[in-house]
């Protein structure tokens, strides 16, 4: 079975970690920071905070920004579950913006929109999450112009993109995550993205309090810093300054994420490649009446954690039939061993959020997109071989040559 997506581990990793698990330190060492100092040089951002999920780099992202109960947040409905429960955590209501169906991104002007809409409910947005979604970075500059007009932090979900680069309105070529145009960004270390910890997340941060904040949050909101002290009741003695959580990562998973950090380049690069294979081999004719690869945006150098798929609508078609194509090519391709995965289903219209009051709206950029998007296989262990044989596979399920 090929499957959607995988991690890479090479001996240097798994060398790395043994070291480790020989150190004095399992948790709580030096290896966290390590980590920490090699993901701000990796996305040049000033601060990262390493901590035991993307989902609880987000929630802390949140508390750090301030989001408080009764509070509004947006976000794009084209995400994981977490960019968008990370605001319900702290008892504030996300909203969704729709998304350009052809690159799945979030849509400034429906960002926008919905702005104008909380804002007229007497909850403007305190946060918006936007989403770098496949590995392509969203429209920050047009996200962080809304963010001004309503007074909104930023927090990039970054999670997609770590590697990735694109070009500002003044030619400038900026990286995923540094935070130039938000306040935060939030990387996760799951198998499946560019690197692994196993389990594992980071907040990168560019305001100096804020970062301060984060480290005590990650663990327990608990201080030793003589400086914060209320009292000083001696040398044992520590304070719970706010309501924390205990979010650590280890020093054995860091140990991990710094060895893979090394070789982000080449999985990037890799990943770049076979991107580039699948759209040549899919852009030919006769594929291009079927399907068409997901839109990246001009100025995007993509980092490819998803290679995602469009089945193209055709005339006389509603998106329930075209749809029903895309079962009919992930079940093919599953009979001929081969995994894919629809990424998203649309957060608005989990029924969680639903039942919540918190989603159903009409986001019809969303819901066209979802109708026929599908992620093929895309891992840096991939070969071109195996590239080739997912597209004689689709070629074969939709039946192309007939
Ligand atoms: C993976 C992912 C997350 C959550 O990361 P975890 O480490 O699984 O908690 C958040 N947002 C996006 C877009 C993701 O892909």
């Amino acid at each position: 079975m090929l499957p959607y997506g995988r991690q890479l581990i090479e001996e240097d990793d798994i060398e790395a970690v043994a070291a480790q698990l020989r150190s004095d330190w399992l948790t709580q060492g030096p290896t966290v920071a390590r980590f920490e100092e090699a993901l701000c040089q990796e996305t040049g951002a000033p601060y990262a905070v390493a901590v035991s999920s993307g989902t609880a780099a987000l929630h802390l992202a949140c508390l750090a920004a301030g989001l408080q109960q009764g509070e509004s947040g947006i976000t794009s409905t084209n995400t994981f579950v977490a960019s968008a429960n990370c605001m319900r955590y702290v008892g504030a209501r996300p909203s969704f913006a729709d998304i350009d169906p052809e690159t799945g991104l979030i849509s400034v002007a429906s960002l926008r929109s919905v702005a104008l809409e909380l804002k007229a409910q007497d909850t403007p947005p305190r946060v918006i999450v936007p989403v770098d979604f496949s590995g392509s970075v969203a429209d920050l500059e047009g996200v962080r112009e809304v963010a001004k007009e309503f007074g909104a932090t930023v927090i990039e979900d970054a999670a997609h993109a770590l590697g990735g680069t694109w070009q500002t309105g003044r030619g400038k070529r900026e990286r995923a995550g540094s935070c130039t145009f938000s306040e935060m960004a939030i990387l996760s270390f799951h198998p499946v993205k560019h690197i692994t910890t196993g389990e594992g997340g980071a907040i990168l941060v560019r305001d100096e309090g804020a970062y301060r904040r984060l480290l005590e949050l990650r663990s327990h909101g608990i201080t030793k810093d003589p400086a914060r002290l209320e009292r000083n009741e001696g040398g044992w003695y520590y304070e719970q300054q706010a309501l924390g959580f205990h979010y650590r990562i280890t020093d054995v998973q860091c140990a991990l994420g710094l060895s893979q950090l090394k070789k982000l380049g080449r999985y990037v690069e890799r990943r770049r490649a076979l991107a580039t294979r699948y759209d040549t081999l899919l852009r030919a004719v006769p594929f291009e009446r079927f399907l068409r690869p997901l839109g990246v945006p001009k100025g995007v150098d993509s980092s490819y954690h998803l290679y995602v798929v469009c089945l193209v609508r055709r005339g006389g078609e509603s998106l329930e039939d075209v749809a029903g194509r895309r079962r009919v090519l992930y079940d093919g391709l599953r009979a001929r061993g081969i995994g894919s995965q629809v990424h998203y289903i649309p957060v608005h219209r989990q029924p969680d959020f639903v039942r919540a009051g918190l989603g159903d709206q009409d986001l019809p950029g969303a819901q066209a997109y979802y109708a026929g998007c599908l992620s093929l296989p895309l891992f840096p262990a991939m070969d071109d071989g195996d590239v080739e044989r997912v597209v004689a596979a689709i070629a074969e399920t939709l039946d192309v040559g007939a």
